[in-house]
């Protein structure tokens, strides 16, 4: 199976840095993730919520918020095949903070994805775009969220990946996945 991994805050909606009880979708997201269904690709979320091991968040609320989200997939004909949290804070010493791995190895053994044929979309350069290169998937930066300073200020914090392509929002990446595949 291939795989569409995507970002949360910052990439499907929201505010890059904010609370995600306060996540809203960008009016294209909905678009986007229809596109994959559509297109019998995986759409996968990968969250980092260090705001739950510090406390500023309940796992109820998180879970409260991600029911919402898929309530609103639902209403508008679209789903996400799987929703996967990161929980923790870089002092856990997890395995699944991204750029780690974790996440994306669970969902590899869940769904039987070739991590290879598939594709991470984030606007942070240090943690979408480093996994993208750890897992051999192919990396797509978008320019919504902290996309810009990605790219720009911040390029030195994910100096050794390379994205395979910048695209406007995760719509237009979505798209480019599309034409890349045929
Ligand atoms: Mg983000």
């Amino acid at each position: 199976m291939r795989a569409v991994f995507i970002d949360l805050q910052g990439t499907l909606g929201g505010d890059p840095l904010g609370h995600v009880g306060d996540f809203q979708f960008y009016p294209f997201a909905i678009d986007a993730i229809k596109l994959l269904n559509e297109n019998n690709i995986l759409a996968i979320v990968l969250t980092n919520q260090s705001r739950i091991a510090k406390g500023d968040l309940t796992l109820d609320e998180y879970n409260q918020k991600i029911m919402n989200i898929r309530e609103e997939l639902n209403k508008q004909g679209a789903y996400l095949d799987e929703i996967y949290c990161c929980p923790h804070s870089r002092d856990d010493k997890c395995e699944c903070k991204k750029p780690l791995i974790g996440m994306a190895k669970e969902a590899e053994s869940e769904f039987n994805i070739d991590l290879e044929k598939s594709y991470v979309i984030g606007d942070m350069g240090m943690s979408d775009m480093l996994l993208a290169s750890a897992i051999d998937a192919k990396g797509i930066l978008v320019l919504t969220g902290v996309g810009q300073g990605s790219l720009n200020e911040f390029r030195n914090t994910w100096k050794d990946a390379e994205p395979a392509y910048v695209a406007d929002n995760v719509l237009e990446a979505v798209k480019w996945i599309i034409e890349d595949i045929k």
